[in-house]
């Protein structure tokens, strides 16, 4: 018999059993709106220009080489990635930010949770109900112990549950954890305007609460990455000690390069050492040091300002065909007449939807349509195209309907 004969099965991964499932189907109008990576009008993946030629740069550049890069990562990469989330910032200007380089933003929440966790003993964190299905996971993984929720979604309504998630925040016990989505909320596309992320970070300071932003989608929800940094910048411009943890992976479409960084705000610059000397030990034990090519093809472009500015044409175009595609699936549900309502379609930002479709209604189009989305009925905006979109419409219309 073997040792191993003892390891239960563990449950299948939802988002990734569901592009399996797509990719397996031999349905020829069969749609995926699973998976949450950006597709072109053609429902291809994008290498975004900008991207490719730094690549060929790369490839052509006789002085780059393999040699490890350090534990915390590309400095330039770093420093860069840090100044676009937190811009000019009061922070950086007193020396008391720093970034460090990760496996993407996976890798960020990971790092910073399991720092917390060992070196201030946390224990509890809170996620919003719903949140990215990964948040839970890792951190119990990274040794936190007391998972709980703060309430975000209201069904009803088809927005966010404000008073449920203050009240929640309220009674949180001092130094719990609160991840947030800095913008661009996965899966409900729905964030809190700045008067209540101004309510939101009274009561953190209030309850002595600490912040952990997940910013995932940069540039994804307005398309402009200082207006999606708003709330990340607003929180040290009152003050917090509070991690970020940055993914590049949407914004640049690294997703398999794991291009992330965990940007570390202190209230006082001689903390920095010492900070700096443990995320290198717990690094080092995990996993040693980042990999180089995803994090040279940021910090170029970010370093460099003509390659910059093309790069927020990448963004804006992704983000402004996600807009279309929104306006296009409100108005062929509008045409069909299709019980509901579907504002939300439009109002919802950042690459998903949260459709309010049930369970059912999902069954309903995954196994008639050959429509891939998640049992929650998130759908990911970037599935849809012109071509498909009406067909996504009436099948929508008919699971509802029937
Ligand atoms: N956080 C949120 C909210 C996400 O949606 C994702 C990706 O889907 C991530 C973090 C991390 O992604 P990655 O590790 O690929 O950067």
């Amino acid at each position: 018999a073997s040792r191993f004969g003892v390891v239960q099965q563990g449950p299948p991964i939802e988002v990734f059993a569901l592009n399996k499932a797509f990719l397996d189907d031999t349905f020829e109008n069969k749609v995926n709106l699973g998976v949450g990576a950006y597709r072109t009008e053609e429902g291809k993946p994008w290498v975004l220009p900008v991207v490719r030629q730094v690549e060929r740069d790369m490839a052509a550049n006789e002085t780059l080489n393999h040699e490890y890069l350090p534990v915390l990562g590309l400095d330039s990469f770093s420093a860069a990635a840090t100044k676009m989330l937190l811009g000019s910032n009061v922070a950086i200007d007193e020396g008391r930010a720093f970034g460090i380089q990760t496996l993407s933003g996976t890798g960020a929440l990971r790092v910073g949770a399991e720092f917390l966790a060992r070196q201030l003993g946390y224990k509890t964190f809170y996620f919003s109900q719903p949140t990215w299905e990964n948040h839970r996971l890792l951190f119990l993984n990274a040794g936190f112990n007391d998972p709980r929720e703060y309430r975000y979604w209201d069904q009803n309504k088809r927005g966010l549950d404000f008073d449920g998630m203050i009240a929640d925040l309220k009674n949180a016990p001092e130094n719990s954890v609160i991840i947030l989505h800095a913008c661009a909320h996965n899966p409900t596309g729905s964030d809190p305007t700045q008067e209540q992320w101004k309510e939101i970070a009274n009561v953190m300071k209030e309850k002595k609460l600490f912040p952990f932003l997940d910013c995932a989608y940069q540039g994804f929800a307005s398309g402009d990455l200082e207006k999606d940094a708003w709330a990340s910048r607003f929180f040290v411009e009152q003050g917090f000690e509070l991690f970020v943890a940055q993914s590049f992976a949407k914004n640049f479409g690294l997703y398999n390069e794991r291009v992330g960084n965990l940007t570390v705000v202190m209230s006082s610059k001689e903390a920095i050492a010492p900070v700096k000397s443990q995320l290198t030990l717990l690094v080092r034990g995990m996993y040693s040091n980042p990999p180089n090519h995803g994090g040279r093809i940021v910090s170029t472009v970010l370093n460099d300002p003509k390659l910059f500015e093309e790069w927020k044409t990448c963004i804006k175009t992704m983000a402004d065909r996600i807009l279309l595609m929104r306006d296009s699936l409100r108005n062929k549900l509008l045409e069909l007449k299709t019980p509901g309502t579907w504002d939300h379609i439009t109002q919802q930002i950042g690459m998903f939807s949260y459709t309010g479709l049930t369970t059912k209604q999902v069954e309903h189009l995954v196994n008639v349509y050959h429509i891939y989305l998640l049992k929650s009925g998130r759908i990911n905006m970037c599935g849809l195209t012109t071509k498909n979109v009406e067909y996504v419409a009436k099948a929508i219309h008919d699971a509802v309907t029937k």
